[in-house]
């Protein structure tokens, strides 16, 4: 039987605010435990939450971009549980009035191809705190730097059909969160925190089978690998008649493989009810005008802008517009150099070759848009050939020097005065006779070793058409 696979994504994003959710507490990482807390995030007794405002700004970027609609009014609802990294014994989170709803994203689906994947709901909850097990003896720490971090919770309709596609539609997400500046995205540190929901069901069939919650992937390339496993494991059960089970289930990277880890819990479970402690969040259409009017250009629009306005081909658009930095610095360098095309290969393949080397970000280009700028214009102006300029990009990458600087230094200038080239030209053809012998009786394609003997002669500084026209004229005159 052939079998239609169903997924969604419930997908936690931390998001970069410099303080707590309800207290001023810091969010930074790394600080020694329990340093960044205080009577609020522990939970103490008789203290008061206070909403920070710019969660909810945050949150509303990531609702608009998502084409999510925002609830003028939504509401914190304690979701109880008990666990040591939760002081309160709850969690406050959003439940029946979440802060937005019925929103959906396009993934990326092979060259240019997109497919919507329906959002179901954007709400905010504060994060807990952090377990530390101890490997050589039977104890645990608790470390509650964490407790209070704000969290959004993005949950994805059940519209993905394959595991590629979760993949597609993490980094999409992953893309939109750090194009708006609201969290670094960074699935291996945390801040990007994925639990993955799937199901088969007999293809053409419109009904939903039971689906496994996967959780404990902290990569992309983890969620891909446990939904195929799950894939093949949900199928071997239902091609022997069996069932599968509601549960969830913790990926085992190290096997492979993911294992039954708890049934299912239920809604009703929690116990969720209103926090008497908060009051609705209330946002305006006046707040809401104001968060859009600060978006950035998402990357969709851009890639499809870069498409249209600079003639890119699909593939340069889309590796240009992977990050708002990258597309920023593309666009720089056009403005000071305007043949997109030209600054896109040179940007594409050489820049981010240099750049993937050191493991670096664009942010971190010891190459300024204007060193690029002035490197292409030197080439294009004749002082220096293609095949120079790309040593002199690495030089100026190593040593953070202007173009012009380099060339200078190390005179590299190119050689297009007529005599000088003459020169050594008649000294290639008096070392090559047979070479010459060959070209006049009708070898032609002798002239390109000749080409490479006056290139070699010259250290690559002779400009090559030059050196064309000049051989010819001798040879075939
Ligand atoms: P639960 O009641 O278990 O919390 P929800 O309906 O709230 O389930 O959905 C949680 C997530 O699981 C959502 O991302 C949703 O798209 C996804 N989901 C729901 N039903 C299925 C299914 N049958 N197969 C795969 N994913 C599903
Ligand atoms: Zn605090
Ligand atoms: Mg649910």
């Amino acid at each position: 039987m052939d079998f239609e696979v169903v997924i969604g994504l419930e997908v936690h994003v931390q998001l970069r605010t410099e303080s707590k959710i309800f207290c001023t507490c810091s969010t930074t990482f790394g600080a020694p435990p329990n340093t960044h807390t205080c009577p609020v995030c522990l939970g103490m007794p008789g203290v008061l939450p206070v909403l920070n405002k710019k969660v909810v700004d945050y949150a509303l970027r990531m609702a608009i971009a998502t084409n999510c609609r925002c609830n003028p009014l939504s509401q914190f609802a304690r979701k109880n549980y008990f666990y040591p990294d939760l002081p309160k014994g709850y969690q406050i989170s959003q439940y029946e009035l979440p802060l937005a709803e019925h929103g959906w994203i396009e993934i990326d689906v092979g060259e240019g191809e997109t497919r919507r994947i329906g959002i179901t709901r954007i709400h905010l909850e504060e994060d807990a705190g952090k377990l530390i097990h101890d490997e050589s003896r039977p104890v645990s720490y608790v470390d509650l730097n964490r407790t209070g971090v704000p969290l959004i919770e993005i949950v994805s309709e059940p519209d993905i059909r394959a595991p590629e596609e979760a993949n597609a539609y993490l980094r999409k997400l992953r893309q939109l969160v750090r194009y708006l500046g609201v969290s670094d995205g960074n699935m291996e540190e945390g801040s990007l925190r994925c639990d993955a929901n799937i199901s088969l069901r007999p293809r053409g069939r419109e009904e939903f089978g039971t689906k496994a919650e996967l959780k404990n992937m902290n990569s992309f390339k983890h969620v891909q690998k446990a939904l195929e496993y799950e894939v093949r494991r949900q199928t071997a059960l239902l091609m022997d008649g069996k069932e599968v089970v509601q549960e969830t289930r913790l990926w085992d990277p190290a096997k492979g493989i993911t294992k039954a880890m708890r049934g299912k819990e239920e809604a009703h479970d929690y116990r969720y009810f209103p926090d008497p402690d908060l009051v609705p969040v209330e946002v305006s259409k006046d707040w809401l005008e104001e968060v859009e009017k600060d978006l950035p250009e998402l990357p969709d629009a851009r890639r499809r802008r870069f498409q249209e306005e600079y003639g890119l081909p699909f593939y340069d658009a889309d590796v240009l517009t992977a990050s708002k930095a990258l597309a920023d610095y593309y666009e720089a360098c056009v403005k000071g150099f305007p043949n997109p095309k030209i600054v896109s290969n040179w940007v594409m393949v050489e820049l981010l070759r240099l750049l993937k080397q050191d493991a670096r970000d664009i942010s971190q280009c010891p190459v300024s848009p204007d060193a690029l700028v002035q490197l292409l214009k030197l080439v294009d102006d004749g002082t220096i050939s293609g095949k120079i300029a790309k040593m002199v990009l690495e030089e100026c990458y190593q040593s953070g020097k202007m173009p012009r600087e380099v060339v200078e230094e190390k005179n590299l200038v190119q050689m297009s005065d007529e005599s000088a080239l003459q020169e050594v030209v008649d000294k290639v053809l008096s070392a090559f006779p047979k070479e010459v012998e060959k070209y006049r009786a009708g070898k032609k394609k002798v002239l390109g070793f000749l080409v490479g003997q006056v290139m070699k002669e010259t250290k690559g500084q002779a400009n090559p058409q030059k050196v064309n026209e000049i051989l010819r004229k001798v040879l075939d005159g």
